[in-house]
């Protein structure tokens, strides 16, 4: 990996939010307080506007400024989340970041979310999406796959785990206080985190 190829999804990340204002405001609209646009659109822009200090980093430096500035700019739940897994991401990666290396950094990112939040797999959050693609890029990066069977399968994975949040009840952040009537929605942590995996997905083609 190189820190070329992280500018580039970070250019494309910043578009794919943009482009998805209205999605993401209805969700977090439905179940949240509506803010979860505003807070990934803030966090993007803040990591976008170091994009020429990035440039300059290795991969695993890279990572740990991008979660630094996270966890400065951006509010809400999903603001340390998103930084916790970036930091620490960045501990397990190193300037020649190869493939193995970054799915047992992907890991540790969601342990460290999972951490953080006290929360797991089927608790209706971002989780939902990120716990099953880790566990399909660990295994598939152990097996040695092709780049573009990589790129399917995880797509895939990220699509099946955002819109099981559907028919789950909430029991972590803002939508747990709705209960039962947050089934029939999809969580908006998910869908960004959905977002941004296909998005770098197609970066990697
Ligand atoms: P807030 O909930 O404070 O308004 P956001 O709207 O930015 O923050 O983010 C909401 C998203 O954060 C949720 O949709 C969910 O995916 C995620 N989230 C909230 N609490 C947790 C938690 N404890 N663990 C994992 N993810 C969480
Ligand atoms: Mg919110």
């Amino acid at each position: 990996m190189t820190n070329g190829f992280i500018i580039k999804c970070i250019d494309s990340v910043v578009q794919t939010i943009l482009n998805s204002e209205e999605e993401i405001e209805f969700l977090d609209r439905a179940i949240g307080d509506g803010d979860h646009y505003i807070n990934i659109k803030r966090g993007s822009i803040a990591v976008q506007s170091i994009k020429s200090e990035l440039t300059t980093l290795p991969p695993d430096q890279a990572f740990k400024k991008i979660g630094m500035t996270l966890m400065t700019s951006v509010g809400g739940a999903s603001g340390p989340l998103f930084a916790s897994f970036f930091l620490a991401l960045a501990k397990e990666t190193s300037g020649e970041t190869n493939l193995q290396q970054f799915s047992k950094g992907f890991t540790s990112g969601v342990e460290s979310i999972m951490d953080r939040g006290k929360s797991k797999l089927g608790d209706k959050t971002m989780l939902d999406v990120l716990i099953p693609v880790s566990e399909k890029l660990q295994s598939l990066a152990d097996e040695g796959c092709e780049k573009h069977q990589l790129i399917k399968e995880i797509d895939s994975v990220a699509i099946a785990g955002v819109v099981a949040t559907k028919d789950m009840m909430p029991s972590k952040g803002r939508s747990a206080g709705l209960a039962e009537r947050a089934i029939g929605h999809i969580d908006p942590g998910a869908k960004t985190c959905q977002l941004i995996i296909s998005t770098v997905c197609k970066e990697l083609k």
